[in-house]
């Protein structure tokens, strides 16, 4: 397998060297924390005054978590740590609740981040001379400018497309024949239904690469898709608070994701105690960014659970690998008193053969009990009028899910077309017990 590096002696730094630069780089986020009200703060009641009183890595433990809510709080300013005049971009989500949240970059903080962006692009194979085809949202939202910038400096020719309207993304794919696309995998599920539609194969694209992000997808998921396309789909992490994508991404080996440990400081949690686990355990990533002035975070709660590994990666990369998202602290659903991620059911799903493209899963109080169902598309030629056929199918998909989550759903088989499509992150869960 051929590998290329966007910064090989970062990406390849041993491991001893690496945690000197983050001591380093950390003690440096320390002072420029400590221009903020919030973290002067915190910091100074956990006797830090400066940077220099930092020992090594492990003092980080010492320190206070950092919570979406303490965004909110500081909003719009109490997080910004130089002076809004060096501010050249601001980044913004409204999130679910509605209660905004804001991140500042100064030039050279945007300038590391393309960096970062740069790196994972390259850690896939793409080059200059790749057609990239930008199917995340622009705006407020970090997907579509964090890539952007990133597809840029690597040279290749970036389509900035944003997402939605599928007929001109299909027809944009063969005009400039795109090779890569930067998309959710739910819009690319969705893509594919309406190939068709548009007298279209996927011979007839020269798509080679997806680069998969912004909602979690089973490795089931990416394999459906690189079967019904024929291409390579990496997965790429990123969340706003921590720039955007860039901060984890899969190279050429798609065994997990590497994570920019030069840029950003990992640990895993028990999210009940706030302990830190050891590589191989599952808990909640916490993350502290160590190549952004304008906003320092500190061990940043991104309520992501994952566990890290860090065998080496035949790749040669020295930075530890991420797993998939197995779920966020806020999306377990609790069943008749069992805990079930809407991930679990995306991955029997989506590893059924006669499932299409899109499925949902919907919660409702019947009595005193949850009840659970599972509605999945499927492929036209299984709507044969034989309904023997499809009630043995679905016997077969309720079964697989017992066994993953051990309770019983109902599962509904509908046409294509039928369950709510989605252009950018998908919202697949519809828990009609919350609105009562
Ligand atoms: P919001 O928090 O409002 O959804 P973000 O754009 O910051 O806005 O979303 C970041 C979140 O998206 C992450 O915390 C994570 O839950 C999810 N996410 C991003 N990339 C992935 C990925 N590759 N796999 C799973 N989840 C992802
Ligand atoms: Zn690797």
């Amino acid at each position: 397998m051929d590998v290329a590096f966007w910064n090989r002696e970062i990406e390849t730094m041993d491991r001893r060297r690496l945690t000197e630069l983050q001591v380093t780089r950390l003690r440096d986020t320390l002072d420029q924390a400590l221009h903020t009200p919030f973290y002067r703060r915190r910091l100074e009641k956990a006797q830090i005054q400066s940077g220099q009183d930092l020992r090594g890595l492990e003092d980080l433990r010492t320190l206070p978590f950092t919570t979406k809510d303490d965004l909110r709080q500081s909003f719009p300013f109490g997080l910004l740590a130089v002076d809004f005049s060096e501010v050249v971009r601001l980044h913004s989500s409204s999130g679910t609740t509605g209660v905004p949240t804001v991140i500042y970059l100064t030039q050279d903080d945007l300038d590391r981040w393309t960096d970062l962006l740069a790196r994972s692009i390259v850690a896939t194979g793409c080059t200059s001379k790749d057609v990239f085809q930008n199917m995340m949202t622009y705006g407020l939202f970090t997907g579509g400018l964090g890539l952007h910038y990133g597809g840029e400096r690597v040279g290749m020719t970036v389509i900035p497309i944003g997402g939605g309207n599928t007929q001109r993304q299909i027809r944009v794919m063969k005009d400039f024949k795109t090779t890569v696309v930067h998309i959710t995998p739910s819009y690319l599920l969705h893509i594919h239904s309406r190939l068709a539609e548009f007298d279209t194969r996927p011979e007839d694209l020269s798509l080679r690469r997806a680069f998969l992000g912004a909602e979690p997808h089973s490795e089931n998921t990416r394999r459906k898709l690189e079967d019904l396309y024929g291409i390579d789909a990496y997965n790429s992490y990123g969340l706003s608070e921590m720039n955007g994508p860039g901060v984890a991404f899969e190279c050429v080996y798609k065994q997990d994701m590497h994570i920019w440990e030069d840029a950003y400081v990992v640990e895993i949690i028990d999210p009940a105690t706030g302990e830190v686990l050891d590589d191989g355990q599952k808990g909640e990533l916490v993350l502290t960014i160590l190549t952004r002035r304008a906003m320092p975070l500190l061990r940043y709660r991104t309520r992501d659970l994952a566990f890290l590994h860090a065998e080496p990666c035949p790749c040669g990369r020295t930075h530890r690998r991420l797993s998939r998202i197995l779920g966020r602290t806020d999306d377990m659903l609790i069943i008749n008193g069992v805990n079930v991620f809407p991930s679990q059911i995306e991955e029997v799903v989506m590893a059924v053969p006669e499932v299409g493209t899109n499925y949902q899963i919907q919660v409702d109080k019947v009595g005193a009990l949850d009840r659970l169902t599972v509605k999945v598309e499927i492929y036209p030629k299984m709507f044969t009028g034989e309904a023997a056929l499809l009630d043995r199918l679905k016997a077969r998909i309720a079964e697989k899910l017992r066994a993953s989550i051990t309770i019983n759903p109902r599962v509904e088989l509908h046409e294509p077309g039928v369950l709510p499509a989605f252009e950018g992150k998908a919202k697949r869960v519809v828990d009609n017990r919350q609105e009562m």
